[in-house]
């Protein structure tokens, strides 16, 4: 098994040693309990129209490429030089949130758990995550800046807040 791990790594990441893909998987067991299962699933409304825009479905489309390998938890330093293990949900996870906030069929609000108990603030947007993703996923730019944006604006926009504040959501 390790040898096909080893031929897959060494084919679509400059991360050639095994030992990266061992430290995945010791990541991931770390990380499994702090992120996914704390992120509410997909959910929406019970009489749905399951029709989606070509737009909608290409936002999603690069998230869903993920393979879960954790390279990305691995390499970010946040996670790997800091220890947040507790405090970061990391890369992996925040794109998990991403393609669930940005699914136009989701009722769900999963933004104050992302800044609240994920942290999202302390990614500095160095994008080691995205230079390692074996799928070519632009973790920074497409999954955590956007996510960034959605709480600047809900937190920050005065428009934004208001109209929250009209509905009852602020
Ligand atoms: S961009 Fe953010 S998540 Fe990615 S490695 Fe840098 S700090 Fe970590
Ligand atoms: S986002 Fe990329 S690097 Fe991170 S777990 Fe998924 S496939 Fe691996």
């Amino acid at each position: 098994m390790l040898g096909a791990l080893r031929w897959s790594i060494d084919k679509r990441t400059p991360l050639q040693d095994v030992d990266a893909v061992l430290l995945s998987l010791r990541h991931r067991r770390l990380l499994e309990p702090r992120g996914e299962k704390r992120i509410p699933p997909f959910t929406p409304k019970p009489d749905t129209e399951w029709a989606i825009g070509q737009e909608d479905v290409d936002r999603v489309a690069e998230f869903r490429k993920c393979i879960e390998c954790f390279l990305c938890q691995d390499v970010c330093h946040i996670l790997r030089d800091h220890q947040l293990h507790s405090s970061y949900f990391g890369p992996r996870f925040l794109v998990r949130i991403a393609s669930l906030e940005m699914h136009p069929l989701d009722t769900l609000d999963r933004l104050d758990l992302t800044t609240d108990e994920g942290s999202l603030g302390l990614c500095n947007t160095t994008k080691c995550c995205t230079k390692v993703c074996p799928e070519g996923i632009h973790i920074t730019d497409n999954a955590i800046i956007p996510l960034k944006e959605r709480v600047v604006d809900r937190r920050y926009d005065p428009f934004v807040r208001e109209a929250r504040q009209q509905d009852g959501q602020a």
